[in-house]
């Protein structure tokens, strides 16, 4: 089975081909034009996706040695995301699907990151159901019950801001550019992560929220400009592992809360900020500590990409679950 992916929810433009659930290429084009802005403009997404598509998957099949008429379907990202980024992926994903006579595959993008763990890889395991999910990424923070590929249960979210939000405000606050997630990683590395504490939020149950946060932060650097106009160069570092050590506690408090309701020790992140080192290593070191099993995914099936998609389409492909040609993009989708 040979699959295409196409993936155009946000701002990268990514392709790739699958065979029987192994990654033959995964290109991905990441648009610049947002970095001046300090975030995605859509109407400038969707114009780059416009440009970007055709060449991303020429390249796309061009390294993975296969022709489109080798391909059994085709893949694409229906949604969540931005209306005018996905019309790109599913018009293009349509034409294709038509013009070769194969099926046509619609992918949900959350499904899609957490599935990412199916893909075949040499020294990754594929968590066993059900398992739990933790969903982080740059519109959505979830705590997913996983029963089978396309049975998941969301139970637990974010009421505000999403994880990725909440890294990417804090470094907007300290004057990192867009997007500050990997750039707070980078810095909190060799920083103190209790050299400034931050509250955690009181949330009832499973949900999360990342917007006190946010706020605690941008007072917390006001006040000491105030005293010191060179606090934050002085401190960077100091301050980026403060920031990442509070999202990682309010993570792991929520995830410890999902496996004693649920009794499910398996655990798998997913999205955009399970690239984030920290939080990998807390979840590794989770499995002596309380004795789950985790699951963490290799780097490049993290942040946005059509792997993810494809691995999705092929379990879909295999249960014939195909979409026909009315099927549209939705910028608000379930689980
Ligand atoms: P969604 O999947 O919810 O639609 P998205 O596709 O825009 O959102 P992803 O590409 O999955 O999001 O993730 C992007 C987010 O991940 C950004 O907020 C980015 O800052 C964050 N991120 C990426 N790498 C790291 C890192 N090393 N540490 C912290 N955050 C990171
Ligand atoms: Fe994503």
């Amino acid at each position: 089975i040979y699959i295409l992916g196409i993936e155009s929810s946000c701002d990268d433009t990514a392709s790739a081909v699958l065979h029987n659930g192994k990654i033959l290429s995964n290109v991905v084009a990441t648009q610049e034009v947002h970095q001046k802005y300090g975030g995605v403009v859509p109407e400038l997404a969707s114009r780059a996706h416009q440009q970007n598509i055709v060449p991303v998957i020429h390249e796309a099949l061009s390294r993975a040695g296969v022709s489109k008429e080798e391909l059994s379907a085709v893949a694409f990202t229906r949604g969540p995301g931005l209306m005018g980024s996905l019309l790109v992926g599913t018009s293009f994903a349509k034409s294709l699907s038509l013009g070769l006579g194969i099926p046509l595959l619609d992918v949900n993008h959350m499904q899609a990151h957490i599935l990412a763990h199916f893909i075949d890889e040499e020294n990754y395991q594929k968590p066993n159901f059900p398992f739990l999910a933790l969903t982080i990424s740059g519109g959505h923070t979830q705590i997913v019950k996983v029963s089978d590929y396309f049975k998941m249960e969301v139970i637990g979210e974010t009421l505000d801001d999403a994880v990725g939000e909440a890294f990417d405000k804090s470094a907007k606050i300290l004057g990192l550019p867009y997007p500050g997630g990997p750039l707070v990683d980078k810095k909190a590395q060799a920083g103190n992560p209790k050299a400034f504490p931050f509250p955690k939020p009181k949330v009832d149950g499973l949900n999360f929220s990342f917007s006190g946060l946010k706020t605690s932060i941008l007072y917390f650097i006001q006040k000491q400009l105030k005293e010191n106009p060179k606090f934050i160069e002085e401190n960077l570092e100091d301050i980026c592992a403060s920031i990442q050590h509070t999202i990682i506690g309010i993570l792991m408090d929520k995830l410890k809360k999902a496996v004693k309701q649920t009794g499910i020790k398996e655990i798998a992140i997913a999205g955009g900020v399970s690239a984030n080192s920290g939080i990998r290593k807390t979840l590794h070191e989770a499995q002596a500590k309380y004795g789950w099993k985790t699951y963490i995914p290799k780097f490049e099936y993290t942040t946005d990409n059509a792997a993810m998609i494809a691995i999705a389409g092929h379990y879909k492909f295999i249960s014939e679950d195909f979409a026909n040609m009315g099927v549209t993009a939705k910028a608000r989708i379930k689980m």
